[in-house]
């Protein structure tokens, strides 16, 4: 990509500012140039935080930024390169041979704020027992009562989704999913007790009485809900995050050196 507008976000150990350096070297002596304002290219170097960290540093300008990914610990699911294959990683987008694809983002609204997940958007209370009534394309679903519920994207599916005994879900299928963090069931209040894999255009509310001590989190975000009471979840209309694929690794393969 000649003359390409590019920027570095990079993980904070020494071995990611290095290659950052070496990045950035070796693209202005092929032409391209560091505007970090306006990159046309985020490239990433670090992991699947690393990568998820640069997605939100770059939300309002999602529609024209590509991010391009090389991981500098084992291969992630943001990132089709390690570190030892600097040389590919670059050679592949000198020659172009990347393709790109789109993922979506979550939505959650409050009264007054947006937020955006690419892994997932939760609500936890871990002050006191947390109560709502979740409704799903507007009818009342269950009654929730527990520490919190996780709303992922496929993507996100193998992060924190995958601790609470979410399933894990191959690439390609476009859904999304709802778990219970810590949920109690007894008879007065009955949720479902297991992970539910929903079509991505199902809009989620999540209305309690009282969301004091409620931590509303997308991603590596996380903010008080305090004095909420009703947050809407659901695929992002008009955000979607635009990365540079290398190459083809299958998805059972990073599962395999991952977990
Ligand atoms: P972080 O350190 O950036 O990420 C935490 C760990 O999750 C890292 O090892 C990271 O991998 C990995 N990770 C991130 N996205 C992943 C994905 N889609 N699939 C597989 N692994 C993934 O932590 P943070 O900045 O606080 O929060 C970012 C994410 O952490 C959240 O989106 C949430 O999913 C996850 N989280 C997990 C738990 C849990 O499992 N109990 C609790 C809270 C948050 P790299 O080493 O490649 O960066
Ligand atoms: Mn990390």
């Amino acid at each position: 990509m000649k003359n390409c507008r590019f920027t570095v976000v990079a993980r904070l150990d020494a071995a990611s500012a290095q290659m950052k350096e070496e990045l950035i070297r070796t693209l202005l002596s092929d032409g391209c140039v560091e505007d970090e304002a306006h990159p046309d290219v985020v490239f990433v170097v670090g992991g699947d935080g690393t990568f998820i960290y640069a997605v939100h540093m770059y939300l309002d300008q999602l529609d024209h930024v590509r991010f391009y990914g090389i991981h500098t610990g084992t291969l992630g699911f943001y990132t089709d390169f390690h570190s030892d294959e600097f040389d590919a990683f670059l050679e592949c987008f000198r020659k172009e041979e990347y393709t790109e694809e789109s993922y979506p983002l979550l939505e959650a609204r409050t009264s007054n704020a947006v937020y955006y997940g690419m892994n997932e958007i939760r609500i936890e209370n871990a002050a006191r027992t947390q109560e709502m009534d979740i409704y799903i394309n507007g009818s009342l679903f269950e009654k929730y009562r527990g520490t919190g519920i996780c709303v992922c994207t496929q993507l996100g599916s193998t992060a924190y989704n995958r601790s609470l005994g979410g399933a894990v879900a191959q690439d390609g299928l476009d859904i999304i999913e709802m778990t219970e963090i810590s949920g109690i069931h007894h008879n007065k209040y009955r949720s479902l007790g297991a992970p539910l894999l929903m079509r991505m255009d199902t809009q989620i509310r999540l209305d309690a009485v009282k969301y004091e001590g409620a931590l509303l989190g997308a991603d590596s975000d996380v903010c008080y809900i305090d004095n909420e009471h009703s947050v809407s979840i659901a695929v992002s209309n008009t955000k979607k995050v635009r990365m540079l694929k290398g190459r083809q690794i299958s998805w059972f393969d990073r599962i395999q050196i991952l977990f």
